[in-house]
């Protein structure tokens, strides 16, 4: 949706919005647990997610979800433009007021999933997900992956080491393969559930993900996501061209010539592709070329 953007309410930091008592910290604005908001509180930790990003002054951030402004904070001090995506209105109202004197700040009010950045080239991103739609913001971030280079993001412990994990491990999935095909993923730090309020139940884990060079066009690119997908489902322990004949509708024979042709065993399973692999894959099925 192309206009996403431009529909949306929008809110520019400025001196107009009403000076009115700061509710989150008096406990007014209740935090909503069904929107993930869990609040870092540990000021370190936001410097060095801010310094992980390495922004420059002709740097535009993406902050997703910047709750009560934490890393916000940091983020304008070094950035020539920060964009903050929020859900929530009352945090949005917090937030314009809070930094009312800045001008490299912008909130928009929006669900981050519905957010378009097609008009934007090499952002960063940062952002402490809430974690009951971790994976749909990542897959959102992979599937718009031409308009980012740099992404630090903080997800459950467990998520980020889904999205790390290597072939053969049991968390090894569609979204290892595709984030690590398109990214340099790497774990940054744990953070301690005691660095956030109110205490979420688990930990989280900073995670890094560096945009390597695009080799193929967006056409392309959705055909290798959803071959990835056909690989891993609807079994992701049967053998990969069961997978495949079922989702794709393709003979078994077809595709065990296929992987015969590229190097690999007919009795391979989707969890011992590597990323390369998958690709290598997609480009044998289909018209995808480097
Ligand atoms: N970055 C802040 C807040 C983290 S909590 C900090 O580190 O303290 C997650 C934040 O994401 C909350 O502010 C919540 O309101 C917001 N959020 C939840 N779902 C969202 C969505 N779909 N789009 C944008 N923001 C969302």
């Amino acid at each position: 949706m192309p206009d996403a953007v431009s529909k949306l309410p929008e809110c520019f930091c400025s001196p107009h919005f009403h000076p009115k008592p700061i509710e989150i910290e008096t406990g007014e604005i209740k935090p909503i647990k069904s929107l993930g908001q869990v609040f870092l509180v540990h000021d370190k930790t936001a410097e060095q997610l801010v310094k992980a990003l390495d922004v420059t002054d002709n740097d535009t951030v993406i902050e997703i979800g910047p709750g009560r402004g934490i890393v916000t904070s940091k983020l304008i001090n070094v950035a020539k433009e920060v964009i903050g995506i929020e859900i929530d209105k009352r945090l949005i109202d917090y937030l314009a007021r809070k930094f009312s004197p800045n001008n490299n700040l912008k909130l928009v009010e929006c669900n981050f999933l519905m957010f378009d950045m097609t008009n934007y080239r090499g952002l960063k991103i940062i952002g402490n997900l809430p974690y009951y739609i971790s994976s749909a913001i990542l897959w959102k971030l992979l599937e718009d992956c031409w308009y980012w280079k740099v992404s630090v993001i903080t997800v459950q412990r467990e998520f980020a080491q889904r999205v790390l994990a290597s072939p053969g491990s049991p968390d090894y999935g569609p979204i290892s393969v595709v984030a690590q095909y398109l990214c340099e993923c790497r774990r940054l730090f744990n953070i301690p559930r005691s660095y956030f309020k109110p205490t979420p139940d688990v930990v989280s884990t900073a995670v890094i993900l560096k945009r390597r060079e695009l080799r193929f066009s967006l056409p392309d690119f959705k055909k290798f996501i959803a071959i990835v997908n056909a690989g891993f489902s609807p079994q992701p322990r049967k053998l990969l061209v069961n997978n495949l004949a079922l989702s794709l509708k393709i003979s078994r024979t077809e595709l065990v010539r296929i992987l015969e042709q590229i190097g690999l065993p007919y009795n391979i399973r989707a969890n011992s592709l590597s990323p390369d692999d998958f690709f290598k894959l997609a480009s044998a099925l289909t018209s995808i070329s480097h």
